[in-house]
């Protein structure tokens, strides 16, 4: 007899302190029938992770990625520990797993590994016992036996990747709101739930900063067609299908709007115009392991011109002297950072087929008297780089004017 197989991830916050861990063991039990088997997918208790982090950089400012993984992986190893030892209280039987002790192999690549195969015989073997198995999410090994974590939020990616893996009928991604929003709805109340949206809108929001979903596992669920549904631990819901394509694709041109204040800026001012110019500061950047995102290239009138760029805040320190030496070298002007600001982005499929969402979108920035210092697109997605202080602000004129109060 083929039993149906549910993958389901609890997050942080879903698994916060011992009495939530009581309410999603319960939770998981209700679920469990003679006719199914549940792998459980769990992230470390509440802010675990960052905790361990800010431990390790007090000590080191610049702490060796290896024993990083070895830190950062250990908050979820008391987590599935601890759900196991729930179920079995009440009744039920469960076991609990390392990403290694289930063979989920990675590449060397230390705090945002590649996963390459999973080894299904452990996890099958229990389950065919009638095992609830607990595994620890963000976590894999190498071929060493080192132990690898997947970049933050990788346990979104180990619940797709375990679907896939297990062939599961259904996975399920539990967090503390109740699915996806059509922008943060802690951030504005007026934001709606989506039934559906498409795995390359939520690839897009993710990347831009919506941190419901890991980016990584949406293209894990994208290469293999694993829908996947988006709801809360904390009631019974339904939440939001991420599916292939969904009907209404044509209609909706502007899906969801992210913000995301990670980023900071640098401007060179008084680079020479000449060629190669450009070429040779992001040489010089991207050595230092920076990865710059949005550029943009005043145009020269003075056969000098200014340069900005954006790069992540924690980067921005060893980022910013290496400008400063850059700009000496190539005999630019002075070099300035700006932390306070914020990428203010809308997300649609159907921005393919319609036209005017730009101008709309600068339109409402500018009667909000809101300043557009970068601008940036996709296929999908319009990005501006806006002041930090005006950022929620915007988002809510954005979320009202393109009418998704009303989805
Ligand atoms: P978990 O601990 O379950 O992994 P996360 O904190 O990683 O949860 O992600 C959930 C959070 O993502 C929500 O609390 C919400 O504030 C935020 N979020 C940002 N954008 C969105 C969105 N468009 N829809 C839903 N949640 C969003
Ligand atoms: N605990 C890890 C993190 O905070 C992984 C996860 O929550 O998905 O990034
Ligand atoms: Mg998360």
């Amino acid at each position: 007899m083929s039993h149906e197989l549910i993958v389901q991830k609890y997050g942080g916050s879903s698994v916060a302190n011992l009495e939530r861990i009581q309410a999603v063991a319960k939770r998981i039990v209700a679920t469990k029938t003679a006719k199914n088997n549940i792998v459980v997918v769990v992230s470390a208790l509440g802010d675990t992770t960052d905790e361990l982090e800010a431990m390790a950089l007090k000590l080191n400012e610049d702490p060796p990625d290896r024993e990083m993984d070895m830190l950062m992986s250990t908050g979820e190893q008391i987590s599935c520990a601890l759900m196991a030892i729930a179920i079995k209280a009440l009744g039920y039987d469960a076991i609990s797993f390392t990403g290694a002790q289930v063979g989920i192999k990675t590449d060397r690549s230390h705090t945002k590994a590649r996963i390459r195969t999973i080894e299904g015989k452990r996890t099958k073997k229990a389950l065919a016992e009638g095992k609830i198995v607990i595994i620890a999410g963000y976590q894999g090994v190498t071929h060493n036996n080192d132990i690898t974590t997947l970049g933050r939020g990788g346990s979104d990616l180990t619940a797709v990747a375990l679907a896939k893996a297990l062939n599961a009928d259904v996975c399920e991604i539990y967090t503390d709101v109740a699915g996806i929003y059509t922008t943060d709805p802690r951030i504005v109340k007026e934001a709606k739930k989506l039934k559906t949206i498409t795995f390359d809108e939520m690839l897009e929001m993710a990347s831009l900063g919506a941190q419901v979903m890991q980016a990584r596992s949406i293209e894990v669920a994208k290469r293999f067609n694993i829908p996947i549904h988006v709801r809360s631990s904390f009631s019974k819901e339904e939440g939001t299908m991420i599916v292939k394509d969904d009907d209404k694709l044509e209609d909706i041109s502007v899906r969801g709007i992210t913000c995301n204040k990670s980023e900071a800026k640098i401007t060179i001012c008084q680079v020479p115009d000449q060629p190669g110019v450009a070429a040779k500061i992001f040489t010089e950047i991207s050595k230092i392991g920076v990865s710059v995102d949005t550029i943009v290239q005043n145009v020269s009138h003075t056969r000098h011109t200014d340069i900005s760029f954006t790069v992540p805040k924690v980067d921005l320190t060893k980022a910013f002297a290496t400008a400063k030496k850059i700009a000496q070298k190539i005999k630019a002007g002075e070099v300035l950072e700006d932390r306070n600001i914020a990428r203010i982005s809308i997300i649609g499929s159907g921005m393919r087929s319609h036209t005017g969402i730009a101008a709309k979108m600068f339109q409402t920035l500018a009667e909000n008297k809101v300043n557009i210092e970068m601008i940036t697109t996709s296929e999908i997605s319009i990005s501006c780089i806006i002041n930090q202080d005006l950022s929620d602000k915007a988002v809510k004129a954005l979320h009202k004017e393109f009418n998704l109060e009303s989805v």
